[in-house]
């Protein structure tokens, strides 16, 4: 089968890696920019199912299960390239700066516990032992043990490197400007002008994913922009955890970068960074790690979260134009949600199934997708 996938960020170039293990015969990337250098540049890489919940829905399974496939995917994409996407199962902390904080906390985190939630409560004491740079405002927290992060540039260039070595054509700088659908079927797309054939086309074009469906008369739920901006600090050795608390979050990497994220902002397309973006980061880093009190950030960008409405993704087959795939939604969780996101469409195109876990997010399952 000749797949043809629009959008190199993660979820096109997991699912062009999965499409391939799994049999496909010719798969094709096509990518508008450079690939993975958009949300998937732009994003911190914490894999955090547990500690963004609040509650256990089909939201937070395909979380989890995206989450519990992440060891063997970093080790499966280590043998495949020799690139180490620096997985990290150290915890992640959310701490309290106020009683009233750590009570909203507690209460969360007992509902948590109660649906089978991994967590646990720390004490100021506790929250000093392990990290001991933290602000000494950090009235107590909450561990929880199972989440993380990874490096999603590393994730990037390892998915490319897989590509690059096992003949997945991925074409950038080319943008898709439409899709062609012959008898309710998708045969392909039109690049400038030129028709390139496939029997299956697979959307995971980001935060641009509804202008291509929409030329097209497909209607699916639209996906919207949503600005996330961040900064960067070298040489910051001192945190281990990923911590969240004072408005933000800090993600400690292994070469001593500190990530401090992010703003959430409904601005379009515009992926400008903002003085008042950068100062409410910068405010949220120095009321956690008072040691960069005064310090500029090193590095800044912005990215695009693409957004559906309720937050959740939709993947999977469009009902009513055979042929035609759509993933795409992820927003603060696309990183996370790669390898399962990657496992649905192969299944999904290649065997014409829907897991059970998955099943919540298909086009179909009460929301709007039809050809018209
Ligand atoms: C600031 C920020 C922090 C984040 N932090 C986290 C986090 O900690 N953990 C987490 O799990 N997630 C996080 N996310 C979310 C995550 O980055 C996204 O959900 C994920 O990257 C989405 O991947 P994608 O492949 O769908 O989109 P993208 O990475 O945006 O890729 C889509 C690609 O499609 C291309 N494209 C679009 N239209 C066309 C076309 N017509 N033809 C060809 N190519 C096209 C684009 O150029 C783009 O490269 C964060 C996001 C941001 C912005």
């Amino acid at each position: 089968m000749n797949v043809l996938i629009i959008g190199g960020g993660v979820i096109g170039l997991a699912a062009a890696r999965e499409l391939r293990l799994a049999g496909a015969g010719r798969v094709t990337v096509l990518e508008k920019g450079q690939a993975g250098r958009e949300a998937s540049w732009a994003a911190a890489g914490m894999l955090a199912p547990d500690a963004e919940t609040e509650t256990v829905d089909a939201m937070y399974r395909l979380c989890r299960g995206s989450n519990e496939l992440y060891p063997e995917f970093a080790a499966s994409l280590f043998d495949e390239t020799g690139i180490e996407i620096e997985l990290d199962r150290t915890g992640t902390i959310c701490v309290a700066l106020s009683d009233e904080d750590l009570e909203h906390l507690g209460g969360r985190m007992g509902a948590q516990k109660t649906a089978g939630i991994n967590a646990e409560l720390l004490s100021s004491n506790d929250i000093a032992g392990l990290e001991p740079s933290l602000s000494r405002d950090v009235v107590g927290g909450v561990l929880y043990p199972d989440n993380g992060q990874v490096e999603n540039r590393k994730l990037v260039a390892a998915l490319l490197e897989f590509a690059r070595r096992n003949s997945i054509e991925v074409h950038e700088n080319s943008t898709a400007d439409e899709l062609v659908i012959w008898n309710a079927k998708a045969v392909g797309v039109s690049v400038k002008g030129k028709s390139l054939e496939a029997d299956a086309v697979v959307i995971a074009a980001g935060a641009w994913q509804s202008e291509l469906l929409d030329k097209a008369n497909v209607r699916c739920p639209p996906v919207t922009p949503v600005k996330g901006q961040v900064i960067a600090y070298e040489r910051v050795s001192s945190l281990r955890h990923v911590v969240y608390g004072a408005g933000g979050y800090l993600v400690p990497r292994r070469d001593g970068r500190l990530l401090v994220g992010a703003t959430v902002e409904d601005a379009g397309f515009n992926t400008d960074v903002t003085v008042d973006g950068v100062l409410s980061l910068r405010n949220s880093a120095e009321r956690l790690l008072p040691g960069l009190a005064g310090r500029e950030p090193d590095d800044k960008w912005a990215g695009l979260r693409p957004f559906v409405a309720g937050g959740e993704p939709v993947i999977g087959a469009v009902p009513g134009v055979s042929g035609l795939f759509v993933a795409a939604g992820h927003y603060r969780n696309g990183i996370l949600l790669a390898p399962v996101t990657a496992r649905l469409i192969a299944d999904a195109v290649l065997k014409g199934s829907a897991p059970e876990i998955g099943r919540p997010f298909l086009p179909a399952s009460g929301k709007e997708a039809t050809a018209s």
